[in-house]
């Protein structure tokens, strides 16, 4: 007996087609026999028209779409719940094929739209102040599972056709992460998908070295932010892990030579933590610290959690050590806590790590 295999089910053609670049889609449709551009148009029909069935591709031939309903699917998490804060902030919680679950964060006007992303199911590198870190690394996102994100919010805000900011700040380490993030980031500056321009689109990093000078050769160059939180390694190796392989003065050795746009600089987060690292030294220290670098920096007053030791410093101490950093030449900003109160602010993004809820249950 002979099975007939059908042209293009080979074990390399893409089953997801979230999963796919353009060329990936166009190389798909070369294998199936077709022209390039039917590839093409596929992808504008998943990111540009946000269409995730082949049945309401119309501009696709009725046997091509029959076809393709064999051979591969346009998977998308499901939204397991979405939460409003009073500020008009909205976190979705996502579920993914596997059940496991991920949080994605919609930003309003702040002045631009943002929308705020995970990388990963959780994260390795474990910082102090971070409710993600405690869950430790379940698992790394595909690109297809970090593009999408940006796919729901965008529907889901009514903002697709709109200009938006991406921050890929949400759970996990996008540079520990480094393939697929970069995947989703071509997938979603291309031309003949939601278009969004590399600017509009910071990467927010720890300070993994390698991956860094990697990513100073890409082509799609996001903005850079680094979660410095510290001025020395000792207090940075006790809040930020990663410190005690990759030290401060070898990240701001990187830092110096990042090749930056036009008028670009890099952001430096700083998590202000009472009585830790907001002294006025601190802020002394983190002006020299920057001195020669085209930098901002970011203060983020530590949301404050369950289970996480530290407090927030109160407003006058941020102030001063605003007042220090700006007195010093630096460009500082405060960031407002957004989402407080659902839990959707930075470094509060935390789901269980459990079975996904919606298994069955088990049979009696
Ligand atoms: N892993 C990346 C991406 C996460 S971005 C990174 O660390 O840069 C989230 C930002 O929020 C980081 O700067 C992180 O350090 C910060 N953050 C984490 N926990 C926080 C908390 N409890 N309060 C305020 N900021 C926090």
């Amino acid at each position: 007996m002979t099975i007939a295999v059908e042209q293009g089910s080979g074990d390399d053609f893409p089953q997801d087609f979230s999963e796919c670049e353009r060329t990936d889609l166009e190389a798909a449709a070369t294998r199936l026999g077709l022209p390039a551009f039917r590839g093409r148009q596929l992808f504008q029909w998943i990111h540009q028209k946000d269409v995730s069935t082949f049945s309401a591709m119309t501009d696709l031939p009725a046997d091509l779409r029959a076809r393709l309903e064999t051979l591969a699917t346009i998977s998308e998490p499901a939204i397991d719940s979405r939460q409003v804060s009073s500020d008009g902030t909205t976190k979705f919680l996502l579920r993914l094929a596997d059940g496991r679950r991920i949080e994605a964060v919609y930003i309003p006007d702040t002045p631009n739209q943002t929308f705020c992303v995970s990388t990963q199911v959780g994260c390795a590198m474990a910082c102090g102040f971070c409710l993600t870190g405690k869950m430790g690394l379940v698992r790394h996102l595909t690109a297809g599972e970090i593009a999408v994100q940006v796919r729901v919010l965008a529907r889901e805000t009514g903002l697709r056709t709109s200009a938006f900011n991406i921050v890929l700040m949400g759970m996990g380490e996008p540079l520990h992460n480094y393939d697929a993030t970069m995947k989703a980031l071509r997938m979603l500056a291309d031309d003949h998908g939601l278009a969004v321009p590399p600017r509009r689109v910071t990467l927010s990093t720890v300070g993994l070295i390698p991956a860094l000078k990697r990513l100073a050769g890409e082509a799609v160059m996001p903005n850079l932010a680094i979660s410095l939180h510290a001025t020395t390694n000792d207090q940075r190796d006790a809040l930020v892990p990663l410190n005690r392989k990759y030290p401060i003065e070898q990240l701001m050795d990187v830092c110096r030579e990042f090749p930056l746009r036009r008028r670009g600089r890099i952001t430096f987060e700083y998590v202000l933590l009472d009585g830790i690292n907001d002294t006025a030294e601190d802020a002394r220290r983190l002006v020299r610290l920057l001195e020669g670098i085209p930098g901002k920096v970011n203060l983020l007053p530590l949301n404050e959690a369950e289970g996480i030791p530290f407090r927030r410093p109160s407003d006058d101490r941020v102030n001063a050590f605003a007042k220090i950093l700006a007195d010093g030449g630096v460009t500082v900003s405060v960031r407002k806590s957004r989402g407080r109160d659902i839990r959707a602010a930075c470094g509060q993004l935390l789901v269980t790590a459990s079975p996904p809820a919606a298994l069955p249950p088990p049979r009696p």
